[in-house]
């Protein structure tokens, strides 16, 4: 529901601070008032699966089968059985200690099936990003087509919009890339992988890869599948997009959806032919910048965030994440049982229900945004996120000017506070005229 301005009455957005008719200042924004409209997808028919044991689940592109959590709990469960008739104590009472904390999982989970919840609905923290597309000539914010005056500064506004065809065609943008990957402070090993390049198209048109894998298993199994993810998806995308790049948002989207299963079905083959590497798995999260589209694929719980002063949401925010983590515990709080705060140090934030290398086939969700100069695209893998929170990686990547800098002091955070696990850091920086 809509606030109206105490002075002209006209309908002024949730958290305007002008009103956009007569342009004068509100004197409290009604920030309380949060839109209410439904996420994208959320009225998509669910698709009914099977189960090996003969269960049925649904999965949609929002919901979650509760039950689907529970399987994952029990295979973990299975997995660290083995470590209790381990030879090495510490083993055996890490993994009774893992088995207690799952089991608590596993109740409170039992008890939401037991009250007859049978789905989680995925808290979509983005249902759209920059449905303002007028430009303020002032300020730079973005407003709503249709608006008279900036809803940031209330200078009047042209009404031209700002992701004309024509604008797309005369604006060049420049992409600075910083790479970064870290062992942090307790891991021997590094299986983070991270890449950036470009990819030449026809027309000495240029796309730019990054991504972010983080990889898992044991020994040397976790590094080599996440290189592998790395190294299949890019050699996918560079040898079909080279000749042929998709002309459409969708068709780019199903190119990454392709790769991004390449990658899984050569994991999951390696994982099940050599017996050193079984149960290898790892995350994937690429970000494919063309002209002056972001196109977002991924898998597990690496994050793509957008990032820009002028605000990436409709009520202004700076910094956005693009992708939902595919973990236990992100689901656990979408139900309550555990707070954000809880979630970043929880001892079982490891646990995927959805990964790269571990099933056969793989969901991949994907996204298609519009790039703006000023823009910061920001991938990182969850050892970055579990010490540092979504604000302070803003006003770090905002922050600092220098690109690689903006990766080194993020890392040396999160190191500061413990560097429990490899921490990776993928940093693009949109530059260009603002017409
Ligand atoms: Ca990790």
């Amino acid at each position: 529901m809509n606030a109206r301005c105490p002075f002209c009455g006209a309908t002024v957005m949730p958290r305007s601070r002008f009103c956009p008719a007569c342009g004068r200042a509100l004197l409290s924004p009604p920030s309380s008032q949060r839109s209410t409209s439904p996420p994208a997808g959320a009225n998509d028919p669910p698709i009914e699966g099977a189960l090996a044991n003969g269960k049925r689940l649904q999965i949609s592109g929002d919901t979650l089968d509760l039950r689907e959590l529970i399987n994952v709990v029990e295979s973990s469960v299975r997995w660290w059985q083995r470590g209790l008739s381990s030879s090495d104590a510490v083993t055996r009472e890490q993994a009774a200690r893992a088995i207690d904390d799952l089991s608590q999982i596993m109740r409170s989970l039992s008890q939401q099936l037991a009250q007859g919840r049978t789905t989680i609905r995925m808290t979509r923290r983005l249902p759209a990003l920059r449905a303002f597309d007028v430009a303020c000539p002032s300020c730079g914010n973005g407003n709503r087509a249709g608006a008279r005056f900036c809803q940031r500064c209330g200078a009047l506004l042209h009404t031209a919009p700002r992701y004309g065809v024509e604008s797309v065609q005369s604006r060049a943008l420049t992409f600075h890339i910083a790479t970064r990957t870290d062992t942090g402070r307790v891991r021997q090993q590094n299986q983070d992988a991270v890449y950036a390049g470009d990819i030449d198209l026809p027309g000495q048109q240029k796309a730019y890869l990054c991504l972010v894998a983080d990889g898992m298993g044991g020994a040397a199994a976790g590094e080599y599948a996440s290189h592998l993810a790395a190294d299949v998806s890019r050699a996918y995308l560079e040898r079909e997009s080279a000749d042929h790049p998709p002309p459409t948002d969708e068709a780019w989207q199903a190119l990454l959806r392709d790769a991004v299963r390449a990658a899984n079905r050569q994991i999951y083959d390696a994982a099940r032919t050599d017996t050193t590497r079984r149960g290898m798995g790892t995350t994937l999260t690429i970000a494919l910048l063309v002209g002056n589209r972001l196109h977002i694929a991924s898998v597990g719980d690496s994050r793509a965030y957008l990032l820009n002063l002028n605000g990436v949401t409709d009520d202004g925010a700076p910094s956005a994440q693009l992708t939902s983590d595919h973990s236990l515990v992100a689901r656990l709080v979408d139900i309550g049982q555990l707070t954000p705060e809880q979630a970043r140090t929880h001892p079982q934030r490891n646990i995927l229900y959805r990964s790269i290398g571990t099933d056969p086939s793989v969901d991949v969700d994907t996204r298609s945004e519009a790039l703006e100069p000023g823009d910061i695209v920001l991938l990182c893998s969850d050892g970055l996120v579990n010490h540092v929170s979504d604000e302070e990686i803003a006003q770090i990547a905002l922050g600092e000017p220098d690109l690689d800098r903006a990766t080194a002091r993020l890392i040396s955070l999160a190191n500061e506070r413990g560097g429990r696990d490899n921490i990776s850091v993928v940093m693009v920086r949109v530059e260009g005229e603002i017409r």
